[in-house]
């Protein structure tokens, strides 16, 4: 395949922005690592150096632990009524609208996503900021007055304490803010670590809280390496919950390493989401929406619908049009408004997407289009091409192993019964779509899909105000919503006698 088959952006700029410097934020204050230990962070796309970044060890971990735990403890956070946690968390989302376009900016460099995209994940976040807000001043618990006349019960809902919050590469500045205004809008203190490929976004949040007025030690910022940051804040015994997004095996290892402390887990992991599509589907917006669903962030998204499971009847003409379409995505220069895929995070795990095909290819499946590395006029970065691979059998990895890069699965079925056992096949269940327009159709399959999230005639919509997060090994818990706020409280349970009413046990 040439250049020719793809739609590539070719290099429009050269970042030369200064290099980012980048501190862990303990009890208020910026510092360095203690031992004055730094890594660096070059673009994924440009090959240049981006920032060069304090690296935590059990020094400021261990420091960043004691400050939320002081805090929290001192209760100068959640002794705020709600109203004035809700004034904070507003005056954080403003100042992240007006520091879209430089949040942006270093979220294309050190991610490789496009800025286009980069800018709408910033807007994004800041309503969740908003949304939060609101349910930090209408976060209530229950009371139970039917319990006879000299009882009333009541359920206090109370935050849960010092909360660990380890984030993934793929969506920086969005996934922090899935979790810490929810956790800030329950009274909790935080420690946050973001992942060492991407630090950069989460330090700029720090500074924002800072300036909103949020006091000394509520947030913490440590940046480095799982190990030893990661591993400590989820054995620490001050530590009272940990909200992790991340791989599946990491979120295994994290439910091990928090059972001795007995802390509360709340996961989000991997997907192999399934687009199950009948023949009744109205193919012009199904087929957009695959090709959305697989491309959108190179495939390295929780939520990819990486795995199409189409009707027989229609497979040949799905695959197609989807190939088609896949040429006309434009793939390139990240800072380049019109660029829709930008590149591979790093060589390690394009190598990982490479390998995926391979195997496939090997145990029998053919290439569509992609497979390979494409290269871009200018760039120096790892782009993997649009990918769409058939001729599968279930039991491939790639058909039921999370690739994360844009690689398209494709597999048939002839029944309902067929197209819900492939989709139920894998081990994760975080997210799912059908294509029909027979509301029975969407319907049953909803019912019977087992997915945290099932999207019937579009893919990959979100909104604050919804729960997301997944089954079996997709994860634990929610996030977004009302419910994604009860993960960080507490129920105590008070019941209250009415006159001296109680009869003496002996
Ligand atoms: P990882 O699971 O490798 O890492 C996630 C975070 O955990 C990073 O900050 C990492 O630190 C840290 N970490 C690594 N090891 C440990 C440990 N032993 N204890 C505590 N923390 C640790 O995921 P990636 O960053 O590579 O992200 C990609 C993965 O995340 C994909 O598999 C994807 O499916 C999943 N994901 C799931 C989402 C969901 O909502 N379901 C959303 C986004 C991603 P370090 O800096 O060392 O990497």
């Amino acid at each position: 395949m040439t250049a020719h088959d793809y739609t590539l952006i070719a290099a429009s700029q050269s970042p030369d922005d200064a290099l980012n410097e980048v501190r862990h934020l303990v009890d208020g204050v910026w510092i360095d690592s203690a031992d004055g230990a730094t890594f660096e962070r070059q673009s994924p796309a440009h090959g240049t150096l981006v920032s060069r970044i304090a690296k935590g060890g059990a020094a400021e971990t261990e420091a960043a632990i004691a400050a939320a735990r002081k805090a929290f403890d001192a209760g100068l956070w959640s002794d705020l009524s709600g109203k004035d946690r809700a004034t904070i968390l507003l005056k954080v989302a403003d100042m992240i609208d007006e520091n879209r376009g430089r949040i942006a900016r270093l979220e294309v460099l050190e991610s490789g996503k496009p800025i286009s995209q980069a800018e709408g994940e910033i807007e994004g976040a800041a309503d969740l900021w908003r949304y939060a807000a609101s349910l930090a001043r209408t976060l209530h618990g229950d009371s139970h007055n039917t319990l006879g006349k000299d009882m009333l019960g009541v359920v206090l809902k109370e935050p849960i304490g010092v909360v660990s919050i380890i984030c993934p590469w793929n969506f920086p500045f969005l996934i922090v803010s899935q979790k810490l205004p929810y956790a800030l809008a329950a009274g909790c203190t935080a420690v946050v670590k973001p992942s060492e490929l991407t630090p950069s976004t989460t330090a700029i949040l720090g500074e924002l809280l800072i300036e909103a007025g949020i006091p000394a030690g509520v947030v913490n910022i440590v940046q480095g390496f799982g190990d030893p940051v990661g591993s400590i804040m989820t054995t620490h015994e001050d530590v009272d919950m940990v909200s992790f997004t991340g791989s599946t095996a990491v979120g295994k290892a994290i439910e091990k390493a928090t059972a001795d402390t007995l802390k509360k887990v709340s996961s989000e992991l991997g997907g192999k989401n399934p687009q199950v599509l009948f023949p009744d589907a109205d193919l012009d917006s199904a087929i957009d929406a695959i090709v959305f669903g697989i491309y959108f962030n190179a495939g390295e998204c929780c939520n990819s619908g990486s795995r199409i499971i189409v009707h027989e009847d229609i497979a040949e003409e799905v695959t197609r049009r989807v190939v088609e379409l896949s040429r006309e995505v434009p793939f390139g220069d990240p800072l380049n408004p019109d660029t829709k895929v930008g590149a591979i995070i790093h060589q390690s795990h394009f190598d990982k997407i490479s390998s995926y095909v391979e195997d496939a290819v090997a145990a029998g499946a053919k290439v569509e289009i992609g497979g390979a590395p494409l290269s871009v006029d200018g760039m120096d970065g790892a782009f993997f091409a649009p990918t769409v691979v058939s001729n599968l059998t279930p039991d491939m990895p790639i058909a039921r192993e999370e690739v994360f890069g844009p690689v398209l699965s494709v597999l048939t079925f002839k029944t309902m019964d067929q197209a819900l056992d492939l989709a139920n096949g894998a081990s994760y269940g975080l997210s799912a779509g059908v294509w029909s327009e027979n509301i029975h159709t969407c319907l049953e399959f909803s019912r019977r899909v087992q997915a945290g999230t099932v999207w019937t005639n579009t893919w990959m919509d979100g909104y604050p105000e919804m729960p997301f997060g997944g089954v079996k090994e997709s994860g634990q818990g929610r996030e977004l919503g009302r419910y994604g706020l009860e993960e960080f409280l507490e129920v105590k349970t008070v019941q209250m006698r009415i006159g001296r009413t109680r009869a003496n046990w002996i």
